[in-house]
């Protein structure tokens, strides 16, 4: 099953305001033929604990949005995949554009994220796109290929990986890429990933950047694309629900 849905609340939410977003979600993926299409929340780490004791005994998964290498140490301001994993989270992301901008990391921690993360039996959801003057260059194909074979390997941990295709210049802006150009990105990642020896067709490749109830069915619909990384649509219980149900009715 290549279906996964995620919703990225990045720096959003202040105490109180979780609670009624999760009550509406758990009434929708209680329903059994939702809880049987694997959803992740990522949260801000600070409410990672509580959203996910929240949601014991329901189908919606947690993840963290980002994660130190590592098991503790003298590194402030640091939370180690370990102590997420220790947490009962289930999913971390690795290489966000937002990571890779604001934050400058490099392939080298990105690597020791995503295999640090994976030994501590955390599935990561590992980011990848390029910008628009990369696009306008024409460099997309060498630059996925870059962010791909630096960061994966032959070792990588295959059935804890998905790979999540965002453009940079959708994440945010209102502008989503096209079926075609997300189907064009999609199948050739899948290409590389094989190459890697990845089972790519097993693999779930998330299409993320704009994605809102008015573009899903027609991005979901292309056949390489898998699911999606959600942004600001999934901080509203209607809009999230809305992809999601465009997801699951879109073809297998
Ligand atoms: C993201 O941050 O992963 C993302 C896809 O954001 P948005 O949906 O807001 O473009």
């Amino acid at each position: 099953m290549r279906k996964l849905l995620a919703a990225n609340w990045k720096m959003h939410f202040y105490p109180g305001e979780i609670k009624p977003l999760l009550n509406e979600l758990i009434t929708h993926w209680k329903k059994a033929e939702w809880g049987a299409h694997p959803t992740v929340l990522f949260p801000p780490m600070i409410y990672l604990r509580e959203v996910i004791s929240y949601l014991q005994d329901t189908p919606l998964q947690v993840g963290a949005q980002n994660g130190y290498p590592g098991e503790f140490g003298a590194f402030t301001g640091e939370v180690s995949m370990a102590q997420i994993a220790a947490c009962g989270a289930q999913w971390v992301l690795v290489g966000h554009s937002e990571r890779r901008q604001y934050f400058s990391e490099n392939p080298t921690l990105l690597r020791n994220k995503l295999v640090d993360a994976q030994q501590r039996g955390l599935q990561v959801i590992y980011c990848i796109g390029e910008t628009l003057s990369q696009r306008q260059g024409g460099e997309t194909f060498a630059v996925l290929r870059q962010q791909i074979e630096e960061v994966l390997s032959k070792d990588t941990k295959w059935n804890s990986l998905a790979v999540a295709y965002e453009p940079v210049w959708a994440i945010g802006t209102g502008i989503n890429a096209t079926p075609d150009q997300a189907q064009e990105a999609h199948a050739f990642i899948r290409t590389l990933l094989a190459e890697l020896g990845a089972p790519a067709d097993r693999l779930s490749i998330l299409y993320g950047g704009s994605l809102k109830p008015d573009n899903a069915v027609e991005i979901f619909s292309q056949p390489d694309v898998d699911g999606g990384l959600v942004g600001g649509a999934s901080l509203r219980a209607e809009t999230f629900i809305s992809i999601a149900e465009a997801l699951w009715n879109s073809p297998d």
